[in-house]
């Protein structure tokens, strides 16, 4: 194990400085959503700091972006994360782990190593959610579909077709950002949660990526004036709502696990009105775990309360699945590696699982697949206050070199 390569820290601070100087919102925080002017701006900008450090550089149909270290043939090892954010995002979801990736890189060349497996550090497009997100690892792993592509639009009706011809992409290539030749995939990122802080550990080493299932439910009672209907002769959608809603802790204590989230995060009452009984409660249900069958029994728990919840009150139920996302576990064989490169290093780590979704859980599905999380100050993301204190990025940036080190197996 060579130990003279070393992470440059002044280095790796001005390239994560270098990449927010693209897209900063003047409304707070930065805002470069997948294809935007201020996304096609950073790629150019650091497509060009890769050619410059002596990467090989090639963007895809997707859009993409490669810079490749080492031998010119055969399959790569990728490391990175994505530019692109949230609209008012923050300083570090994404852009850190691609900084660290390229300085690793850099680290590993000043040391004179080279790598006997090439290294290429990837900028993936569009992981955010413009247009559903993770699209540029999902076009890598060959999932996205032409219909999908053709019909997928952003929230203000601008086509993703549009979007990439814009960017200089031809949406009729798509096919050809499929790769077969990815040895394996290292995304460090921000925990975006507030359990690798709390527990005061630098890194956490992901063992599963929890899957999503998104239901939308409609109660449906009858609106009526507030002040005449007496309470007992009322059929209140709310009230039904409300009364599932209070369920939820009871649910997961009896079918959940310590990973399971159910959450109400939007609700529509009609007529809305503040004199009326709501007729109708519409609104979404997000379970989250990292066990498949768990999901399931707590999406049958779910609807069973709500129908219990709607029979007493009168109300009628639909109960409609928008999508599921099945959990993914990350491959053991990586993270034993990141392990012993931790333990080498003397470096501090958790494993833990990761209750957001990121481009690693996609990547899983065509080659070996890690995520290290550093740690997220009061767990805050996709928000100007995101913030992560250098201190606690060493560690990271450090077991990312170490580990490009052996899996790359450089030598002097
Ligand atoms: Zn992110």
């Amino acid at each position: 194990m060579n130990i003279t390569a070393k992470i440059d820290k002044p280095r790796l601070r001005a390239l994560l400085e270098g990449i927010n100087a693209f897209g900063r919102d003047p409304a707070g925080g930065w805002s470069r959503r997948g294809y935007s002017k201020a996304d096609r701006e950073v790629r150019d900008w650091f497509a060009e700091t890769m050619r410059q450090s002596g990467l090989s550089v090639r963007r895809d149909a997707v859009g993409n972006l490669f810079g490749r270290w080492g031998p010119g043939e055969g399959p790569a090892l990728l490391a990175g994360s994505h530019l692109d954010t949230v609209p008012q995002g923050g300083a570090f979801d994404g852009a850190l782990g691609v900084a660290i990736a390229l300085e690793a890189v850099r680290a590993m060349a000043d040391a004179g190593l080279s790598p006997r497996i090439p290294v290429e550090v990837v900028a993936t497009a569009e992981e955010e959610g413009r247009f559903g997100g993770m699209l540029g690892s999902q076009a890598m792993c060959g999932i996205v579909g032409r219909d999908w592509v053709t019909a997928a639009r952003d929230a203000d009706g601008l086509a993703l077709t549009e979007a990439l011809t814009e960017a200089g992409l031809d949406p009729a290539r798509l096919e050809t950002a499929r790769r077969d030749d990815v040895a394996g995939f290292l995304e460090l990122h921000i925990e975006q949660g507030p359990v690798l802080e709390s527990a005061a550990c630098p890194i956490g080493l992901v063992t599963a990526v929890s899957g999503c299932c998104v239901l939308q439910v409609t109660l449906s009672g009858v609106a009526n004036h507030s002040g005449t209907t007496p309470m007992d002769m009322r059929a209140d959608a709310f009230a039904g709502l409300a009364a599932a809603a209070l369920e939820i802790p009871g649910l997961i204590a009896r079918m959940g696990t310590g990973q399971s989230r159910i959450t109400i995060g939007k609700v529509d009452l009609e007529p809305g009105e503040v004199h009326t009984i709501p007729g109708r409660a519409v609104f979404s249900i997000v379970i989250r775990d990292t066990d498949e069958v768990v999901m399931r029994n707590l999406r049958a728990g779910f609807v069973a309360t709500v129908e219990a919840a709607a029979r007493d009150r009168g109300l009628s139920v639909d109960a409609a699945e928008r999508s599921w996302i099945a959990p993914v576990a990350l491959d053991p064989g990586l993270r034993d590696v990141l392990r012993q490169t931790a333990e080498a290093a003397g470096l501090e780590y958790c494993e833990m699982p990761s209750g957001a979704g990121h481009d690693a859980q996609t990547m899983a599905a065509i080659c070996p697949s890690a995520l290290v999380f550093v740690p997220s100050r009061g767990g805050i993301s996709h928000s100007p206050q995101e913030h992560t204190d250098w201190a606690d990025i060493w560690p990271g940036a450090e077991l990312v070199l170490n580990a490009l080190i052996r899996l790359s197996q450089a030598v002097p």
